[in-house]
């Protein structure tokens, strides 16, 4: 069946589900986003597009940019990465503070807040924040082969003055010496990269190396090495979903990052990136009916690595 056909379908089948769920509150701005928007796309290997819904309708990726930002931070320092972040999936929520201080301030993962805190303290070496802030946003107008890709300003100063949680996240693991920069500066690369809005076509061409080994498939560039790809993928599948991150493996069977902006984007390898918005979350954070969508997708093409 064609691509378009099987989006089209998903979006008929989950109509009546949208607005099941809870938008996230805690940053005041991403609260006003209707909860009943929905939008999904898959772009393939061959470059080819497909999409339906509010696709084309920019949204905030939140912690979608951590898969990013922590192929950046690979980039600049290797392996030497993995002696401030650990590799394990959390088991806990994405803004837990408690297993910080039994494991001296050494994030679970990359993927959690507090691990994408430290690879933003990284990517700020040897930078101004927003020298390094400018260089996610070129990596992301890159991968996405768009340069209309902006970071919404009122969803960066919103959380700016409410992230209290991640203030202290941030504060503890400087306590523990694995920040370098001040807090306030890590926090404000982090929460400039969460603020990046773009749609579901966008974010999905942006993840496409990640289903080709590394390369871009469509414009043949390496963006990283294949032994890089399949780590980050690794990391996806058991940590991109937090402590529903067992659960998304389970359903889905894709590595895949989800964000509070109710984003997913999912890696199909060999076949294509996908990427769904629908901002009502469930209790783990993660986009209710996004999930679902990602669900029936596999359902109908095969498309899961197991
Ligand atoms: N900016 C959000 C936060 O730090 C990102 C969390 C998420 O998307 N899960 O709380």
């Amino acid at each position: 069946m064609a691509l378009q056909t099987t989006l089209d379908e998903i979006a008929a089948e989950l109509a009546p589900r949208l607005g099941e769920g809870k938008v996230a509150d805690y940053i005041p701005e991403l609260a006003k986003v209707d909860p009943r928007k929905f939008g999904m796309a898959v772009v393939t290997l061959d470059g080819e597009t497909a999409a339906t819904g509010e696709a084309l309708e920019p949204f905030s990726i939140q912690s979608v940019s951590k898969v990013f930002t922590l192929a950046l931070a690979l980039g600049r320092v290797g392996d030497g990465l993995w002696s401030r972040v650990g590799r394990e999936p959390s088991g806990s929520a994405f803004n837990s503070i408690v297993q910080l201080e039994y494991e001296k301030g050494v994030p679970r993962n990359p993927l959690i807040n507090a691990g994408a805190i430290v690879v933003a303290d990284v990517l700020l070496a040897g930078r101004q924040p927003r020298e390094a802030i400018g260089e996610i946003l070129r990596f992301m107008r890159f991968l996405a082969d768009d340069e209309d890709i902006v970071i919404d300003r009122d969803v960066a100063k919103s959380e700016t003055e409410t992230g209290f949680r991640n203030r202290a996240l941030a504060n503890f693991m400087r306590g523990f010496g694995n920040l370098v920069h001040a807090p306030d500066l890590a926090l404000g690369v982090y929460f400039h990269q969460c603020a990046i809005a773009m749609s579901c076509v966008q974010l999905a061409r942006a993840g496409l190396f990640l289903a080709d080994g590394g390369r871009d498939p469509v414009t043949g560039r390496n963006v990283v090495s294949r032994e890089r790809a399949r780590r980050i993928a690794a990391l996806m599948m058991t940590c991109g979903h937090y402590d529903g991150s067992g659960d998304f493996a389970f359903r889905v069977g894709l590595p895949g990052k989800s964000g509070v902006g109710g984003g997913i984007l999912a890696a199909a390898p060999g076949r294509g990136a996908l990427a769904v918005w629908s901002p009502a979350l469930n209790a783990k954070g993660n986009s209710l009916v996004g999930s679902l969508a990602m669900e029936l997708f596999v359902r109908k093409t095969g498309w899961s690595v197991f």
